[in-house]
Order: C-alpha cells, then structure tokens, then sequence
C-alpha cells in the first residue's frame, strides 16, 4: 500500500501543518487517518493519505451507496426517496444558474441520475466517472457513453455548466483539476461545487465520527472560507452559496451509526440535523453541505 504526503498547504502554499483530528475510516477499511490544518489558511485535509494508485480499494464496499443504486436495506431507501427531490432541485438549480440551456458535463457523475434528469431537461451532456460499474449504470441510464477520467477529450470554452456533486473532495489533483475545468467552461459558463462543510454544526458535534470526514476518500475538507480562497487563486469568484438541508440529516444518521453498533435512534437524528439547519440559519449559512456557483471575476 502506497501512501502520500503533502508537504504544503494545496489552497495556500504555506508548509506549517497541524495535526488536527484522527478519523477511522469506518465503511471499508477500518484503518485511521490524520486530518491536518494549514495554520495559514485554516484549510483541512486528509495527510497522508492513499496516493491515487492506490484508493481504488477504499472504494471497494456494498455500503458505498453513491456508486451503487441496487443496494437494499431502510438506509438506501430513504437515501433512494431523498435522492428523487435532490435531483429535481439540482436540476431546476442548473436551469436558473447557467446563462443559457446548452451542454453541461457531469464531472463524477457517480450513477448518472443527475445527468438523466439534466437530459431529460433539455441539456446535452456528458459525463466522467472513474468507477467502472458506476460508469457502466450511468451509461445505461443516460443512454450514452460515459467517458472515464480525462478532461483532454473536450474542447476548451465548450461548457455552459459544469457540475461537480460531491466531487471535488475526492479528487487528488485538486488545482490541477480545476484548472482543467475552467478552461472548459464558456466565457459565461458556471461551475456548480457541492461539497461537505467542515465548519457546520454536524461536523463539530460529531467531530471524528462525524461522516462527511470519510477518511480516505475525502483528501480535502472545505469550509465557505477556504473554498472561496481556493476559488479566488483560479480568478474565479463565488457567485452564491446555497444549502443541503437533507444533507443535515443523513450525515446525523450516519455519524450516529459511527458512534455506535446500532446507532441513535431516529428522533437522535431528526433532532441533530435539525439543529444542524437550524445552526446555520443563525451562523452565516454552515451548512451541512454546501453547493457553491461559482462564475469567472
Ligand atoms: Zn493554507
């Protein structure tokens, strides 16, 4: 097993790192992992961590449910019933983002229900996915061939919209990747980022066992700061941020099943993500998750 570490901060450069948290990886692999903080820019990250070789493995579980929509059990099922409303709303959110209906690319599109709804809307897409049976199902949901990785396959300039749905923490080549992406955008095209919020109240309640950490398949942990900063350094800016208020409650539902065998029951859920929403309302919208728009200056 080959293990990588990052000797400076990927948002900001600066190299003093703090240890800040030790997270097991719960789902897959039971080993723990260091989460450290830039004492700079306060950006989180997973360090070591899997080099890219090498994470295929952690990937490898019946629970990981993104990546698998014929899976069983009341978890799946309300996580299938929640994902139905998500959808409708992501779609109608990418609608009133884009400056026009045109072609969107679905980076990570997981099981390709997104792009299926976004299709169906009336977008040309396209889409990547590393994860073979997961590109295997988008392909068939889609109708299409869903391509694997490279982003050299486009034209530069091509995208109206690029949408990245709880993405972007997985990917290793964090500025890298993102440059590729802008490129790809039109001059008004929008990039739409959703990704887990380190600084809502469900992370620093639950703290290690809180599930979004999911060490090691998140390299990186955003909070509204550091995304924004990230986002700055590529001359793009931050046009709004908008809330995942179910987000709240299936993260509480998993971190409550990391606490203990069984888990809280459902009123410990319903009550955490509840504050969670509630939280956030009052502290400048820290979410759960959050979804970033995000337009060049
Ligand atoms: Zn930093």
């Amino acid at each position: 097993m080959s293990y990588e570490r990052l000797e400076k901060c990927p948002v900001c450069g600066k190299t003093e790192l703090q240890n800040k948290l030790v997270v097991e990886d719960k789902s897959v692999s039971k080993e723990s992992f260091a989460i450290q903080q830039c004492a700079a820019c306060s950006f989180q990250f997973t360090n070591p961590r899997p080099d890219f070789a090498n994470i295929g493995r952690y990937y490898e579980s019946e629970e990981y449910v993104s990546h698998n929509s014929g899976a069983g059990g009341v978890i799946n099922q309300a996580y299938k019933v929640a994902r139905f409303f998500t959808m409708r709303r992501k779609v109608a959110l990418l609608n009133k983002q884009a400056p026009r209906k045109g072609k969107l690319l679905d980076y990570g599109c997981g099981t390709g229900h997104f792009l299926a709804a976004a299709k169906a809307s009336g977008w040309q897409v396209a889409g990547l996915e590393p994860n073979p049976r997961a590109r295997e199902e988008a392909s068939r949901r889609v109708g299409q061939p869903i391509g694997m990785e490279s982003l050299l396959t486009f034209e530069p300039g091509s995208f109206e919209a690029i949408t990245l749905w709880h993405v972007l923490e997985h990917v290793h080549e964090l500025n890298d990747t993102l440059q590729q992406l802008i490129r790809l955008l039109k001059p008004d095209g929008v990039l739409i980022i959703a990704v887990p919020n380190v600084d809502s109240l469900d992370a620093q309640h639950y703290r290690q066992d809180w599930a979004a950490y999911d060490v090691p398949r998140h390299l990186y942990h955003f909070s509204p700061k550091t995304m924004t900063q990230l986002l700055k350094k590529h001359k793009m800016t931050v046009r709004e941020v908008l809330p995942m208020m179910l987000d709240a409650y299936y993260v509480s539902m998993l971190s409550e099943k990391h606490r203990a065998e069984r888990g809280g029951g459902l009123l410990t859920v319903l009550k955490a993500g509840y504050k969670s929403n509630q939280y956030a309302a009052q502290h400048d919208g820290q979410y759960s998750s959050l979804i970033y728009v995000v337009a060049r200056r």
